[in-house]
């Protein structure tokens, strides 16, 4: 979601004349879109805060603004805590950058900013179609910093996803925090199905993604889509964040274990070769060792392709900061994630070594090494060699070695020229 926010905002700041640079020091405006869904995370934007100071010292005149959501309703204690810093700016709150700039300029940043559509995309994009959250997981930050759940018109969608693929976008990923809760605050009242039917029809697109889905809002209706529509791609991110049904209450999931295998087993029958995902969170208040066992078993059971797994760490102004207390040791907590890690390590590497010797339609995004790397529909990470270029096109690839990660291959077919007009080399 920041990267998408942080192409809208490059789009702006590119119609008012400025031009992207190569590094932070050449720059006479830098922005950094801050996550803080982790500790990890803010620490990592606090040094970079820091590391900013000297720059800014060096050329006052320079802007400096913060972005994403370490701003909250009121910045006052940034401000003081980051005097250098000239702009505030809570998820998507482009203004008061566009304002300054447009002041620095002598222009009316109104007057030159149009649509927010990233000017110069890759051939994969991101497309924010909902802002905010309407839950409230008890460990989530998201929603006091991103607000209420807001989705966008399917036809405001559907024209930003026409101009991206006249800029030559093959694949577009959907994005919202609950994406499959999609309409549910319009008036029409329409599905993330119906806005998958809407952008399978837009010539030029040739794959459609979606994060992330929350299992209460997965429906038959949007189930079934994924399974008819050629674009719409067999791959769902659908986090569980524990296998117990103690911590899923405190966690305030609003399902239950036994409603989550039994979602992804509907999913695996409607869907022929889905992959499907999920995000973990390990050491969450008082989950015990056998409530931790719960989730690795489910995981065991489930054998999905990917998790992404994190240990807890309390965010202030969550529910759970408020009320839980975090006991659990940070060394039984990396414990934990790293027995998740372990156990799903061997899990992918059993599911990839089923792709050799298999072909795989792959969408190539570019060259890494001297490679070219794609995405099967799978969304599995796959390299090849050829001489040839490439980008943007759809190729088949035969799969010669799998890892956990990643799968290598070699050229079986050109599947289709999708008329690239990116002229990039390797990247
Ligand atoms: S669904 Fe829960 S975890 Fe996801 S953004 Fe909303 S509150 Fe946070």
């Amino acid at each position: 979601m920041n990267t998408a926010d942080s192409e809208r905002l490059g789009a702006a700041l590119e119609q008012m004349g400025l031009q992207p640079v190569e590094k932070a020091a050449e720059a006479d405006v830098i922005v950094l879109n801050s996550c803080v869904v982790r500790q990890g995370a803010e620490d990592k934007v606090v040094s970079n805060l820091a590391w900013m100071a000297p720059l800014k010292k060096k050329q006052p005149q320079r802007i400096v603004a913060l972005m994403g959501c370490m701003v909250g309703p009121k910045s006052d204690e940034l401000a003081r805590r980051f005097p250098y810093v000239d702009v505030f700016m809570r998820p998507q709150e482009y203004e008061p950058l566009l304002e300054l700039v447009g002041e620095r300029l002598g222009v009316d940043w109104e007057g030159c900013v149009g649509p927010l559509t990233p000017v110069r995309p890759d051939v994969t994009c991101h497309v924010p179609i909902i802002h905010g959250c309407d839950l409230m997981c008890t460990f989530c930050i998201i929603p006091y910093r991103r607000g209420r759940q807001v989705s966008r018109p399917v036809e405001e969608v559907a024209q930003e996803v026409e101009t991206l693929a006249s800029r030559g976008v093959k694949e577009v990923t959907l994005l919202g925090q609950t994406v499959d809760a999609y309409g549910h605050d319009l008036a029409e009242n329409p599905s993330l199905a119906d806005l998958f039917m809407r952008l399978n029809e837009i010539d030029g697109i040739e794959r459609i993604r979606f994060l992330t889905s929350h299992p209460m809002f997965m429906t038959q209706e949007i189930i079934q889509a994924i399974a008819e529509l050629p674009k719409v791609c067999e791959h769902i991110n659908l986090p569980v964040q524990a296998g117990d049904d103690e911590v899923l209450n405190q966690m305030r999931r609003r399902y239950s274990r036994a409603e989550y295998i039994n979602l992804v087993s509907r999913i695996r029958q409607t869907v022929p070769d889905v992959a499907i995902a999920t995000d973990i969170i390990v050491g969450f208040p008082g989950e015990t060792e056998e409530q931790f066992q719960h989730t690795l078993d489910l995981l065991s059971d489930l054998r999905l392709d990917k998790v992404h797994c994190a240990a807890y760490s309390t965010r202030p102004g969550t529910i759970a900061s408020r009320t839980m207390d975090d006991a659990i040791s940070d060394t039984e907590k990396t414990s934990r994630r790293q027995r998740v890690e372990h156990q799903q390590e061997k899990i992918q590497t059993e599911i990839n070594a089923e792709l050799v010797g298999t072909y795989q339609e792959i969408l190539v995004e570019g060259r890494q090494r001297g490679k070219w790397q794609g995405r099967t529909r799978s969304n599995k990470l796959v390299f090849f060699e050829d001489q040839a270029y490439h980008l943007g096109n759809l190729v088949t690839v035969k799969i010669d070695r799998s890892s956990p990660w990643s799968l290598q291959g070699s050229l079986a077919v050109e599947a289709r020229l999708v008329n690239p007009v990116h002229s990039r080399g390797d990247n």
